[in-house]
Parts: structure tokens; C-alpha cells; sequence
């Protein structure tokens, strides 16, 4: 077994903690650090008090693509690309570092409900960043305001017209019409669980019947 540098651990658990803070999942901790996945996990619930989410990390390179999300993480590349170029910190502490000033701005203006996550979560930044460094996703340039923002890689750049200055008609209206169609869904549900609870009532003559009624109940919830 090789001896590891005490100092280059204690760098990486500081590294690995700055990260949880910003809502990191551990696939990305592991991909950053050095760190076991049994310390890192531990790691995790001491600064989040509670065990590390399980699943898939998100993907998707087309999500980048849609309105908000390309406005977001375009900004957050920018500032991304600067920090890296321009001041010491590099690499995972430049991603960091950008996604702390991010998340500012995104409280502050960028349409983020105070209390709840920016549009672009920070492993949505990691992959991002990935995707740029796999040669996915490249930066076009807006021939209106001239600001760089993201777009397929290979994407033809002449008369790129950027999602700020030309927003799609139905921008900003996703999040009224979700919450109008949760409400609906909810309406449905609840008059279909009406609609269950009755039917025993009918069925409770035959043993059958009012016995597979309410596991029916069960398994819908
Ligand atoms: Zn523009």
C-alpha cells in the first residue's frame, strides 16, 4: 500500500467538505478526490447530517440546451473560465469557487426563490464542465449582445442569436403551469381515491372483493 501525504489529504477532505456544502453528490466527491468512499460518505453525513443521496447523476447534455437552464449555465461558465484562467485557483477549486459565486447571483437575481436550489444544481456544474472537457458542448456567441453562451458542440456560430435576446414565447411560464398542473393531478387522485373508497361498499357483500379493495388503495400511495 502507497503512503499517502498527510497534508494532501487533509486538502482534499477540505476540498471534499466545500463541496458537500454546495450539494455535491458523492460520485462527484469521488471523482475530485483521492478519498475511499467509505470515509467520503462518512464525510458526508457529519457536514450534512444525513446519508448521501443514491442514483444516477443527471446526464443529460440537452438539459444545458433549455431556456433557463442554458441562461444559468451559461453565467456559471463564464465566471467558471474566468476564475480558472485568471487567479490561482484551478481545476475542481476553480469549480468551487465559481459555483459559490454563482449561487449569489442566483439568489440575488437570476429568478431563484430564496430557500430553495439554483436552476443548475452543483453536480449539474460538474458535468457541464465535463461535457466541455469531452468536447460536447462548446460556447457560441450572441451576434446581438455578444455574450457567450452554451450550445452544442459543432453548432454552426453565424447569426447565433442567444436565449436573453430572444427568448422563446413561452419562457418563464413553465413554473405557473406545472404548479396549475400538480393541482390538477392532485384533483384526479383525490376523486379517484373517492371513487375507490366507494367501491367496497358495492363489493363488501362478496369476501373477494372487499379484500382486494384496499390493497388496491395501498398500492396506488
Ligand atoms: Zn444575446
Amino acid at each position: 500500500m502507497s503512503k499517502k501525504s498527510v497534508a494532501k489529504e487533509a486538502e482534499e477532505i477540505l476540498l471534499a467538505t466545500d463541496m458537500i456544502q454546495l450539494g455535491a453528490r458523492l460520485q462527484v466527491l469521488q471523482a475530485e478526490t483521492s478519498l475511499s468512499y467509505d470515509r467520503l460518505a462518512r464525510l458526508y453525513r457529519e457536514v450534512k447530517g444525513c446519508s448521501p443521496p443514491k442514483g444516477m447523476l443527471p446526464f443529460s447534455v440537452d438539459w444545458f440546451m433549455t431556456w433557463l437552464p442554458n441562461i444559468h449555465s451559461s453565467v456559471f461558465y463564464s465566471i467558471y473560465r474566468y476564475i480558472d484562467t485568471n487567479t490561482p485557483a484551478k481545476g475542481s477549486r476553480a469549480l468551487v469557487e465559481a459555483y459559490r459565486l454563482y449561487a449569489e447571483q442566483a439568489d440575488g437575481g437570476l429568478g431563484t426563490p430564496p430557500g430553495e436550489e439554483p436552476v443548475l444544481s452543483f453536480t449539474r456544474a460538474w458535468m457541464l464542465i465535463r461535457f466541455f472537457d469531452s468536447n460536447l458542448l462548446q460556447l457560441s456567441y450572441c451576434e446581438r449582445c455578444k455574450g457567450g453562451f452554451i450550445a452544442h458542440a459543432h453548432d454552426p456560430q453565424a447569426g447565433f442569436v442567444c436565449a436573453i435576446c430572444r427568448p422563446p414565447p413561452r419562457a418563464g411560464k413553465t413554473r405557473k403551469r406545472r404548479t396549475a398542473s400538480a393541482g390538477a393531478a392532485e384533483k384526479t387522485t383525490v376523486s379517484r381515491a373517492r371513487a375507490r373508497k366507494a367501491a367496497p361498499v358495492d363489493a363488501a357483500d362478496t369476501a373477494s372483493g372487499a379484500a382486494a379493495a384496499p390493497r388496491g388503495v395501498l398500492s396506488e400511495t
